[in-house]
């Protein structure tokens, strides 16, 4: 008797475990979607019955992918045509602060940025403050002046001056403490958001971990990179060697094909879908496609 005690008691252990790991793992990633598709990536053929795409050069050095570093810095062509202010735009900030009147950032991304905490507002985070967006280059070249190599990058070569970019944080501490930097970690690439620098990636990014900096690179691409860890530098190493994947993200089927600069010439873009293309900064070309 005492036995089948102690055995029920292990099974109700075992199941109560098993539950919290699944309830975990929602939290982590994927609450309004199946979480063991999120961002799992299958290779798959190229695009066969595609209609083949010349690529200008002003195109080739645009898009959400475009990867900006020490290595490859921005072009004019890259930054978003559509920066505009935030001040006095709450449906641009989605009720967060401003640590002053001056932030500007992409429309699209901030359009993103206010979608994405709302969702946070629903788990009742909601004390953002964005401290930084787009900057020019007078403005990255006096805050290069100002903090020097260690704490900024000098001017074209920071992701700020694309419009992509911005710097988050909360109203209630630290971000590397506070409930939004935590929300923003687990959820932001769900939104199309990822962490740019994180601490375990400083040798590959070059910078040191910033719990603060998100960056908008869009769906599906933000929930590949971090189910697989990757960071954008990553990210497009994988896709120069894997160039035809697929992966499905909420729900939602995507096809993504990318075109190293010596395969330029074999671009193509399915005829009867949605698609978007991004360069990658590097002369290559990738094209997500909505399926
Ligand atoms: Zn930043």
């Amino acid at each position: 008797m005492k036995k089948w005690g102690f055995t029920t008691g292990l099974i109700l252990l075992l199941l109560v475990v098993a539950i919290f790991k699944l309830i975990e793992r929602q939290e982590t990633f994927g609450e309004r979607s199946n979480p063991a598709e999120d961002g799992i990536v299958r290779t798959i053929a190229p695009i066969k019955k595609g209609e083949h795409l010349e690529i200008t050069e002003e195109r080739l050095n645009r898009g959400d992918l475009l990867l900006v570093n020490r290595d490859y810095p921005v072009r004019p062509q890259g930054v978003k045509s559509d920066v505009v202010d935030l001040f006095g735009q709450p449906e641009l900030t989605g009720g967060a602060s401003l640590l002053d009147g001056g932030i500007r950032l992409s429309r699209e991304v901030a359009l993103k940025f206010a979608a994405m905490t709302a969702a946070a507002g629903e788990d009742g985070v909601d004390h953002f403050l964005i401290s930084s967006g787009y900057r020019d280059e007078a403005e990255q070249s006096a805050l290069y002046a100002e903090k020097g190599a260690e704490y900024a990058l000098p001017a074209g070569y920071s992701e700020h001056n694309l419009g992509l970019s911005l710097d988050i944080g909360s109203t209630e501490g630290k971000m590397s403490e506070a409930a939004e930097g935590r929300w923003l970690e687990r959820n932001s690439a769900r939104y199309g958001f990822v962490l740019r620098y994180p601490a375990d990636k400083t040798e590959i990014t070059g910078i040191g971990f910033e719990p603060w900096h998100f960056r908008y690179v869009g769906l599906p691409h933000s929930a590949i990179m971090r189910t697989n860890n990757l960071v954008l530098e990553e990210y497009l190493d994988m896709l120069d060697e894997d160039p035809d994947i697929s992966t499905t993200v909420g729900g939602r089927d995507y096809e993504i094909h990318y075109y190293a600069p010596d395969r330029l010439s074999k671009l193509s873009v399915p005829a009867n879908r949605d698609y978007s293309l991004s360069g990658d900064n590097r002369g290559g070309v990738i094209v997500t496609v909505y399926l």
